[in-house]
């Protein structure tokens, strides 16, 4: 069984330094994606070894669960870093790569560029950062039934006076964890971020919210937490919304938005609201960082619906390998990539169907490429 594509080969023509990233296409339409923006970084001839995995359809039909975790384990392992096309189960390794490698820091730019087709009147202006914890909250996946849940020795009602159910009732329950240490972590790594953005010119301001309204003791210590190491960052601004207010304020002041810091399923899901401002999932590229490791990957999940018509934007995975060039210290491909993408949305001659294009994911790519 072949499991790695032949330009593992380029290994003895690449000088000792050269980095491994590793190339996993994922799931459903997600291939279709990767495939040309790996055309597309081979087209910069770096000194980059790529250890290219299949896609998710023929892992599964040649290994086993086990082999294929074992197998993205161990290519995870062997290079620097990942570019990910995107599971919805048959690849898997998300754990690995999530919890496995501890990538607690999930960056989601929300840059609105010329020809981006977004459906707000003023986009323009629109470039902030959502950072998500990534690895607690409600995502621990600690469910059960209820009755486990009452029988534990928890309270068994609400704040207000109610039964957690009806009597007699079955139902489920889930544990959202917000820790001290997870929570400093991912609130140091967003200040971080807002001083190095700062002094590219934009205004160095910290964002946080929750629910701590409701949820006093979890999203309250979330607030509490950052509000605290916010303040250790005095060249820092510092302001919060509780999270339905953030929710119409991504869609009615965006422009405001300088580094915003969330935890778990709110940065999972006002992401894909911001992306929507900017004009749709194609374009929300992310990262995933730890304190040693980061993988890049779309903020869309597989877009299972258009799999097989190549209508699949490929900008979030282009934009996601610009991010991973830079933090690989490939500044300069960076910024090329990047200027490629802002030329064929501003000559918008090659556009895909979601940004009202015709244009297959590969003549767009095309397109890119050749402005490199
Ligand atoms: P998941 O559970 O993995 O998030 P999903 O189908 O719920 O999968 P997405 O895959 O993000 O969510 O897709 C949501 C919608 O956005 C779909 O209609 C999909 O076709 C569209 N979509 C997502 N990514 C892209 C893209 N890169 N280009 C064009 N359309 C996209």
């Amino acid at each position: 069984m072949i499991l790695y594509d032949t330009s593992i080969l380029e290994v003895g023509l690449m000088p000792e330094t050269a980095k491994r990233i590793a190339i996993i296409p994922g799931d459903d339409a997600a291939p279709e994606a990767m495939s040309p923006t790996l055309a597309l970084l081979r087209q910069l001839e770096l000194p980059v070894e790529y250890e290219v995995l299949p896609d998710g359809e023929e892992l599964e039909a040649t290994t086993s669960r086990d082999e294929r975790e074992r197998l993205i384990r161990e290519t995870v392992d062997s290079c620097d870093t990942v570019l990910f096309g995107v599971t919805s189960g048959k690849t898997g390794g998300i754990g690995y790569l999530r919890w496995g490698k501890d990538t607690f820091a999930n960056v989601r730019p929300i840059r609105w560029r010329p020809g981006y087709r977004s459906p707000l009147r003023e986009p323009d202006g629109i470039d902030y950062v959502i950072v998500r914890e990534n690895i607690e909250d409600l995502y621990l996946g600690l469910e059960g039934h209820l009755a486990t849940l009452l029988e534990s020795g928890l309270p068994t009602e609400s704040r207000f006076g109610a039964p957690v159910a009806a009597d007699g009732d079955e139902g489920r329950y889930a544990i959202k964890v917000i820790s001290r240490q997870r929570t400093e972590r991912v609130a140091h790594f967003s200040c971080q971020l807002a001083q190095r953005r700062r002094k590219l010119g934009h205004p160095g301001k910290i964002t946080c919210s929750a629910k701590y309204n409701v949820l006093w003791q979890s999203d309250g210590f979330f607030r509490q937490i950052v509000r605290r190491v916010v303040e250790g960052y005095p060249d820092l601004t510092y302001e919060e919304f509780i999270v339905d207010d953030l929710a119409q304020r991504i869609v009615a002041r965006p422009q405001d938005f300088d580094v915003v810091v969330l935890p778990n399923l709110y940065g999972d899901i006002l992401a894909d609201e911001a992306a929507g401002t900017i004009g749709g999932l194609g374009l929300a590229p992310s990262a995933c960082y730890s304190d040693d490791f980061a993988y890049f990957e779309p903020v869309h999940g597989t877009a299972p619906d258009i799999a097989g018509e190549h209508a699949i934007n490929p900008t979030a995975t282009i934009l996601s390998a610009a991010m991973m060039l830079e933090h690989l210290g490939f500044d300069e491909d960076a910024q090329r990539v990047e200027s490629a993408i802002n030329e064929t949305y501003a000559e918008a001659d090659s556009l895909t169907r979601d940004q009202g294009g015709s244009s297959t994911t590969e003549e767009f790519a095309q397109a890119v490429i050749s402005r490199l």
